[in-house]
């Protein structure tokens, strides 16, 4: 045992010195474990080790004291650490302090990561004597120290522009990407304050924004800010508060919100018009004449077919044909009015609508088949060309859309018939124009009762967990002679006859009794969906039935919804929505079907009381689309989620679909992919085996880590298999860009390293592509070329996070995929979150919604009860006999104006039991029965009865008996 320093032993105490030594011993032992401490002489030989650090290496004390310090085991793990301890053992000698981090090896062959200090004790001569080392194991410090550095990595790199803003508005941080929105430097933009960007908050209106801030504890809204060069860029701002200790600060997300407006736009333009004229097409036509319907009372329909213009495509080729119906838009178009509708339904056929026409409608028609008829010069070819129109008009031939244009078009059909390049005017009995018509809505007639009507359900899958979680029910008719006959067929015959009313009521009486069925059998919790049509949705008393036709089956009204399209709104749209508020008020979900092929305004979404959209099946895209159709979708979905609506796309046929859907966060789906509509049995047995989709299709995070290889040159595929083989990760390659994008759809895919140079696309290309395909993998170049500006270019987009060198180093090149790994885990981890968080934000709000409409109604009753009470008071305080009210307890809760005066008393004679308020000879008649009583000098006949319906209690009366009291 070394003697104890001089400078550790107290002077004038005078413990014995191995007393003190002990109980230094001790103290240092108790550190705790992650704790070292010893004591070298001055010729670095240890003396003394604390029982942490022995423990470390599982040695005891004589193993190693009297050892050089630098030869022990805890420094034999790492060259550079014992080399640093050497430096500091001799800087020490000369007085010097040293600390500095380093890694200490454990008998379990763990390297801790410690902060070691070496600090020299000084004998009562000033010279050196001793030297102190003592270690502090900071292994988590720098765990957390590497996440924190992972996580400002993924916020300095996210896509997103985050930002910290203090409560007073000024900016206290941000990414890279949030001064790339701005073209401001971070410096430059940490001297801003939120006003100086955002065009809607000046400094008078910011401590409300922060107040309603802290009041909420987070915000959405769309605003848009000032890029330095001046012009405004529209954003969807997300904020939450952050508090920590007592400070408190914004966390800001900001998204560049420009592709989804522009994406918004676009959609608007492709559903509602003719790409190759630029008219509105068959949607937009149908809208509009809708509504021109509604306002105009008298309406000119023409349809205009050119004739034999299949000869002109065929002969002259397409790109003639699409210039000549260029053309002949231009016609028609400077022919009619500025106020009339011209439409391109298709093909060679256009609709032209005239509210109110000026002048006949058979003139405007000849004046068109002139004006069509006038030879077009197109690329040297002069071309001939004559049209045939047909022309209903309402209100004589119809007040529909279809039914005008289905007349306009048989008036068509004449003009042709008659030898084409003429003009024909409808001129027929209702329906007569379609004799198949007439038999199905014969056959229609019949099909309630004589059974030939059955539901069929189509299920609906979750895309976050794979799950069946509702179905839709589908009508569906077997006719005897005629056979099946498809929904799209008869239920407008049923829409426009009314028979739709009776079967639109069959149809919600099954599928409710259905869906209690299978609840009742211990079936999951499943959603049954049903397919209103507007003229049910017209009736005034429908949530009304529904309510009673939910209570009387006992099915949960959550597990019960209703599926509208937008064009069945236009009509009687206040109606209609105060019918879908008192639905969803039950607590049933209210779906947009169709959602793409009507209307399809944005904003006019935003003011519709709706819980899901479902994409119309026309914009469901599969992994062969253009990028700008998954673009489309994308928007809707942005935008449903903005809306807190759920999304389900509509008729998904193939897997890639569906992965291609999860990837992009739709929620739910139904299709042929998984089911067609099926009998409930079949569905039953399909709830009962569990059916569900692989829940690795969907991107589920339990599955192996999976890397996609892109190189055309299979040596660099195998040199990289063989590098990366120890990492366990699930590796894919492909030889070109086609096949990679093939492997993308089948396989949910994190990290794509790829070549830059390939036949056919670019490696820089295809990442553009998986970007928009599936925009959360982590996306890297691996290139022996480095061209550089389309490089720049892709990473400065957001298409690539990292360029890498070829030929690579080895430990280089595996660190950056497992970073790029952790990236894709903490991007997932966060998506994860967010729509956990959007999921019960919406839960939230639904339960808000209806916790408010069921106050609403408990308001109601409650004033209509207090109206009613009054107005009873007020004619029982008329009836000129004493009255009292006795309530099912015994209190007296009412006594008309003659019964207060009876009893001498004002208004403190109510709520006290009426044994003790009333005069004991009414006893008896509280009990029920009938007597004469004596009162104030006068004679009374005493009676009481129970109370009937909702009351409780009994009602006493007192007839006064002629004559006074004997
Ligand atoms: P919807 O409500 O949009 O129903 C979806 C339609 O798409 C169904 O056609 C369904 O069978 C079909 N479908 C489902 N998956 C796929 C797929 O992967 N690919 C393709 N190509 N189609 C798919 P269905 O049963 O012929 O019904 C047609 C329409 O008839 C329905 O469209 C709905 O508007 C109407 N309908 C059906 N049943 C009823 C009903 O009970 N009442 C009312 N008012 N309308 C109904
Ligand atoms: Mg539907
Ligand atoms: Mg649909």
């Amino acid at each position: 045992m070394p003697p104890c320093p001089p400078a550790l032993t107290p002077a004038e105490a005078d413990p014995r010195p191995s007393d003190v030594e002990t109980a230094l011993h001790e103290v240092l032992d108790r550190l705790g474990p992650s704790i070292f401490a010893g004591l070298l002489d001055t010729e670095g030989v240890l003396r003394y080790a604390n029982q942490a650090a022995l423990s470390a290496i599982e040695s005891s004390p004589e193993q190693v004291l009297g050892r050089r310090f630098d030869t022990t085991p805890w420094w034999q793990a790492c060259e550079q650490s014992r080399q640093r301890l050497q430096q500091a053992v001799a800087s020490a000698l000369r007085g010097e302090a040293s600390r500095f981090d380093v890694r200490v090896a454990t008998s379990s062959g763990a390297l801790l990561a410690m902060d070691f200090s070496l600090l020299p004790l000084y004998d009562t001569e000033g010279r050196v004597a001793w030297l102190i080392p003592s270690a502090r194991d900071v292994t988590e410090r720098e765990q957390v120290q590497h996440q924190l550095q992972l996580t400002r990595h993924a916020v300095e790199q996210a896509n997103d522009a985050l930002l910290q803003v203090g409560p007073d508005g000024a900016f206290r941080d941000a990414n890279a990407a949030a001064c790339r929105l701005l073209g401001l430097s971070r410096e430059q933009l940490l001297r801003l304050r939120v006003p100086d960007i955002d065009t809607q908050v000046d400094m008078t209106h910011w401590p409300q924004r922060w107040h309603a801030l802290c009041e909420s504890g987070s915000l959405r809204f769309e605003t848009s800010v000032r890029h330095q060069q001046g012009h405004e860029i529209p954003v969807d701002v997300s904020v939450s508060l952050v508090t920590s200790d007592s400070t408190s600060f914004a966390h800001v997300c900001i998204d560049d919100i420009r592709e989804r407006r522009a994406a918004e736009r676009r959609i608007r333009q492709l559903l509602q018009f003719d790409q190759l004229t630029g008219l509105p097409n068959r949607q937009l036509l149908f809208e509009r004449l809708g509504t021109m319907l509604q306002t105009t009372s008298h309406t000119a329909v023409l349809v205009l077919e050119l004739d034999r213009f299949k000869r002109i495509n065929d002969g002259l080729g397409p790109h003639i044909g699409d210039a000549v119906l260029r053309e002949a838009a231009q016609r028609i178009t400077a022919t009619v009015r500025s106020t009339d509708l011209v439409a391109r339904r298709g093909g060679d056929e256009f609709v032209i609508v005239m509210p109110a026409p000026s002048v006949p409608s058979l003139h405007t028609a000849q004046a068109l088949l002139e004006g069509i008829a006038r030879p077009m010069v197109i690329e040297g070819h002069e071309v001939h060309i004559t049209c045939s129109i047909g022309i209903a008009t309402a209100p004589a031939d119809g007040d529909r859309s279809d039914t005008l244009l289905r007349r306009a078009n048989a008036a068509l059909h004449q003009a042709k018939l008659l030898g084409r390049n003429q003009v024909s005017v409808y001129a027929g009995m209702p329906h007569e124009d379609d004799p198949e018509r007439l038999v199905l809505e014969t056959a229609l007639r019949h099909a309630l009762r004589d059974d030939q009507l059955d539901l069929h359900y189509q299920p609906q899958i979750d895309l976050v967990h794979g799950r069946i979680v509702g179905v839709e029910a589908l009508l569906r008719w077997q006719h005897p002679t005629l056979g099946r006959i498809a929904p799209d067929r008869f239920i407008p015959i049923a829409e426009e006859t009314g028979l739709i009313v009776a079967i639109g009521d069959w149809v919600l009486r099954r599928a409710i009794e259905q869906a209690a069925a299978w609840q009742r059998a211990g079936l999951p919790p499943l959603r049954m969906a049903v397919n209103l049509s507007a003229r049910q949705l017209h009736q005034p008393d429908l949530a009304r039935r529904i309510e009673c036709l939910l209570a009387a089956s006992g099915l949960d009204p959550r597990l019960f919804g209703v599926e509208v399209t937008e064009s069945m709104l236009i009509a009687k749209f206040d109606q209609a929505v105060r019918h879908l508020q008192a639905l969803r008020a039950l607590g049933v979900e209210v779906s947009l079907d169709d959602f793409g092929t009507g209307y399809s305004s944005l904003s006019y979404l935003r003011r519709l009381p709706v819980d899901v959209v479902k994409i119309d099946r026309s914009l469901v895209p599969d992994v062969t689309a253009p990028a700008e159709d998954v673009s489309i979708t994308r928007a809707i979905i942005t935008m449903a989620h903005g809306l807190r609506m759920k999304v389900l796309a509509e008729g998904v046929e193939s897997e890639g679909q569906a992965a291609l859907l999860a990837a992009n966060q739709c929620d739910q789906m139904q299709g042929y992919w998984f089911s067609a509509a099926m009998p409930a049995a079949a569905v039953e047995a399909m709830l009962q085996e569990g059916r569900h989709i692989d829940p690795a299709l969907l991107g589920q995070r339990d599955r192996q880590r999976t890397l996609l290889l892109v190189d055309d040159e299979d040596n660099i595929v195998a040199a990289l298999r063989r590098l990366l083989r120890a990492e366990g990760w699930r590796v894919l390659s492909a030889c070109s860009a086609e096949q990679a994008l093939q492997l993308m759809a089948r396989h949910p895919i994190d990290v794509i390293l790829s070549d830059q140079r390939m036949p056919g696309m670019t490696g820089v290309e295809l990442l553009r592509r998986a970007r928009q395909l599936y925009p959360d993998t982590i996306r890297l170049v691996l290139s022996g070329y480095t061209e550089l500006q389309s490089i720049t270019d892709a990473i400065n987009e957001g298409a690539i996070y990292k360029f890498l060198a070829k030929p690579w180093d080895d430990d280089e090149l595996r660190a950056h995929l497992r970073e790029a790994f952790a990236l894709k885990e903490l991007a997932d981890r966060n998506h994860r979150l967010d729509q956990e968080v959007q999921a019960a934000n919406r839960e939230l709000a639904e339960l808000n919604a209806r916790l408010q409409s069921l106050l609403a109604a408990q308001r109601e009753q409650n004033e209509r009860e207090v109206g009613t009470r009054e107005a009873a008071q007020e004619l029982l305080d008329a009836v000129p006999v004493p009255v009292f009210g006795i309530d099912d307890e015994g209190l007296l809760v009412f006594a008309n104006a003659p019964a207060r005066v009876l009893c001498e008393r004002g208004g403190d004679l109510l709520g006290a039991p009426a044994v003790e308020q009333l005069p004991p000879v009414l006893q008896p008649a509280l009990e029920g029965q009938a007597l004469f009583v004596t009162l104030v000098d006068r004679r009374w006949w005493a009676m009481s009865r129970a109370l009937t319906g909702h009351a409780r209690g009994r009602l006493l009366v007192l007839l006064p008996q002629s004559g006074a009291a004997r």
